[in-house]
């Protein structure tokens, strides 16, 4: 399978932490007709504009790569914006290269789509075998309606529209709001501030037994667009790095890269949440895909990138 450099390849979600990373990936790629489009140029909630646009540019690919995102309380929050934004922008995007038809087209999710008490490490088959976290189930039902879109479009038309669901990302164009961004990000900034202030301290949520598994964005990209090459054309994979850290060895790394040489003091008032989500990279790796970023040298990577 060799890739046309030259077709045009939509990336939808482009402004976004992942979005960018694959634009970054592509040129570096080489490739030379990348559609990006920004908010102002092409709403993806505006059905009929989402249809022409598609129809006018012919995409020959498609990464999907925009959504409602958040953390835990927006999730929790705003559940009718999670689920009605989410399952429109990829309705429109899905039937859409349909219609235009785009004949490969890769379907971003998340780990939340697994049950709850799916057992570690997440593999791909537990996907619908048992109930979900229930702060962020209106964004896990919209991406798994979109997986099950890819899958009927491919059953019914012969489509080649595959999903893939990534760990926790970080890096460059990542959140960096205090109250809503996600742990690597908040410990990242806390650390600077914290450094720069002069403090004796940092202050780290929870009690720091809970382990999370951190992919550097241009690392997914990277797999991303392996798949799209190699022509993968078959169900779900996991996108990750296989291994996991504690919170408390995540809030080390990150003082020692920030250069603050404080102590960790945990704040047991804030939530711990589920305190393992590892997923299984076995299908991936299998397909000839690792992770080249180490977590130390994707954190440095971040840190230098990082604005707030
Ligand atoms: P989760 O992976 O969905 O639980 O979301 P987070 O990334 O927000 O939190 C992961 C873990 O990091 C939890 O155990 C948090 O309590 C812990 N944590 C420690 N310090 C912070 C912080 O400053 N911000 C956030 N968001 N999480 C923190």
């Amino acid at each position: 399978y060799t890739p046309d450099k030259t077709a045009p390849i939509l990336v939808a979600g482009a402004r976004g932490m992942v979005g960018s990373a694959l634009v970054r990936r592509l040129q570096a790629g080489g490739y030379a007709n990348i559609l990006a489009p920004g908010r102002a140029e092409l709403d993806l909630m505006d059905t009929p504009a989402v249809h022409s646009y598609l129809a006018q540019h012919q995409p020959a690919y498609m990464f999907i790569a925009a959504a409602k995102v958040g953390g835990i309380h927006a999730n929790n929050t705003y559940r009718a914006e999670f689920l009605y934004n989410n399952l429109l922008i990829q309705n429109n995007l899905i039937h859409g290269a349909h219609l235009a038809g785009v004949k490969r087209l890769m379907f971003l999710g998340s780990s939340c789509i697994y049950p709850k008490l799916a057992p570690q490490p997440l593999k791909e088959q537990y996907l619908l075998t048992g109930p979900l976290e229930s702060t962020n189930e209106p964004y896990a039902i919209a991406k798994i309606a979109g997986i099950k879109m890819c899958e009927a479009y491919n059953a019914q038309y012969g489509r080649q529209y595959i999903s893939v669901m990534p760990t926790n990302l970080y890096g460059p164009n990542d959140n960096y709001d205090l109250a809503n961004s996600h742990v690597l990000p908040a410990l990242i900034r806390k650390a600077h501030e914290a450094k720069q202030r002069g403090d004796k301290q940092l202050v780290v949520w929870g009690s720091g037994t809970p382990m999370r598994e951190f992919l550097y964005v241009d690392d997914l990209a990277d797999a991303c667009v392996y798949l799209m090459n190699m022509g993968y054309d078959g169900p779900l994979v996991n996108i990750g790095t296989g291994t996991d850290v504690t919170i408390r060895e995540l809030a080390e790394t990150v003082m020692q890269v920030v250069g603050f040489a404080g102590e960790i003091v945990f704040d047991a008032s804030k939530p711990d949440g589920t305190p393992r989500k590892l997923m299984d990279v076995g299908r991936l790796t299998g397909l000839g895909w690792t992770a080249k970023t180490e977590l130390r040298q994707g954190i440095a990577a971040a840190y230098e990138a990082a604005h707030w």
